[in-house]
């Protein structure tokens, strides 16, 4: 990682030099959470000059509302368009960008921060490692760097980040240094209970039927390719109206599903559209779903990757398997 050229980036910066804060489209914990908490560590450094921002839709999802900093989000619209300094965070590819692509062409300089093993390099100075559990980790590296003394305000954004990625310390990432992270976190006085219940343990009554329903239509499949159990379902946009819930709540119905005991692989497919869909995949470990994800047009990481599908649910899935058995016969 080029972290003598990145803390050379921000340190040349005036207190009125303009800093853009990019994360990925339909921000997660990590992307938010690397995001603010790095803004709030930049704004204790005297720099008065931030935006935080994300392609499409603004607003963020109801978990993420208790974060420190949504007070720097801007509208990608109203974002600068030739900022002193731009940070990019969690995104492996400009494609994760969307329209902000195009301020990273016209900034002075680009900092990605970013821990995807897909990561294509784009930007200029890259502080990008692949064995860093979370993108937070890194951030926590370069304030670190900066001399930025930790908050409890900065250590909630890290830890959210940290704790999405890691799935509460439970994925294989989790190693000690990922716990003596979470340590120097907490030291803040942050409340992890609360913390939790808010991001990962609330749902509206609605969200519950819905899962219902979307986990009753489940199918297995226990030798779907190269003898590899499968489980996978599917969300539609008239589930979602049925039982007046936002497309968010389902972020975490991948956990749900891949709870199955017969299948290695899981799949929860999200209709976005007509006929367009969110997918997530995880695996236990014996195929790298990043590789079956990238051939389909996504990325990801080797147990957990998505992309966006186009048909029908039966389609794509039937793609799913295609792969699967191409990605199983291929050696990595
Ligand atoms: P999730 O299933 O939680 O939405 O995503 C799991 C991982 O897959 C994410 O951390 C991200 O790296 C990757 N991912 C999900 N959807 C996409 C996509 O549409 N494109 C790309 N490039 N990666 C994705
Ligand atoms: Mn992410
Ligand atoms: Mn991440």
């Amino acid at each position: 990682a080029d972290w003598a050229a990145a803390v050379a980036a921000v340190r040349a910066l005036p207190a009125d030099g303009r800093v853009l804060l990019i994360c990925h489209v339909n921000p997660d914990g990590d992307a938010l959470g690397s995001m603010l908490g790095c803004a709030l560590g930049l704004r204790r450094m005297g720099l008065r000059q931030l935006q935080a921002t994300f392609p499409g839709p603004p607003g963020v999802a109801e978990p993420f509302r208790g974060l420190p900093g949504l007070d720097l989000l801007v509208p990608a619209a109203d974002a600068w368009t030739d900022p002193d300094l731009v940070l990019c965070f969690d995104a492996a590819s400009v494609s994760r960008i969307g329209d902000l692509a195009d301020r990273l062409d016209r900034a002075g300089e680009v900092v990605v921060l970013d821990h995807h093993a897909s990561n294509t390099r784009f930007g200029r100075i890259h502080l990008v490692d692949p064995f860093a559990a979370a993108t937070s980790v890194v951030v926590e590296g370069l304030l670190d760097r900066l001399d930025v003394p930790l908050d409890r305000e900065i250590a909630e954004c890290l830890y959210v980040a940290l704790t999405t990625d890691t799935g509460s310390f439970r994925f294989a990432m989790t190693t000690p240094a990922v716990h003596e992270m979470a340590a120097r976190m907490l030291a803040t006085g942050l409340r992890p209970e609360e913390i939790s219940r808010r991001v990962f343990d609330t749902r509206p009554f609605g969200a519950v039927r819905l899962y219902g329903d979307v986990l009753g239509r489940a199918e297995l499949e226990p030798e779907a390719a190269g003898g590899l159990g499968l489980v996978w379902t599917y969300a539609t946009l008239d589930d979602l109206a049925r039982h007046g819930q936002p497309a968010y709540v389902l972020e975490a119905l991948i956990d749900s599903v891949r709870c199955t005991a017969e299948a290695d692989v899981s799949c929860v497919l999200k209709q976005v559209a007509e006929s367009e869909w969110a997918v997530s995949m995880r695996s236990k470990g014996p195929v790298d779903v990043s590789r079956v994800a990238v051939a389909l047009g996504g990325g990801g990481h080797r147990l957990a990757a998505g992309f966006t599908g186009r048909g029908s649910a039966n389609d794509i899935i039937a793609a799913i398997r295609t792969e699967l058995d191409r990605v199983l016969a291929e050696p990595e």
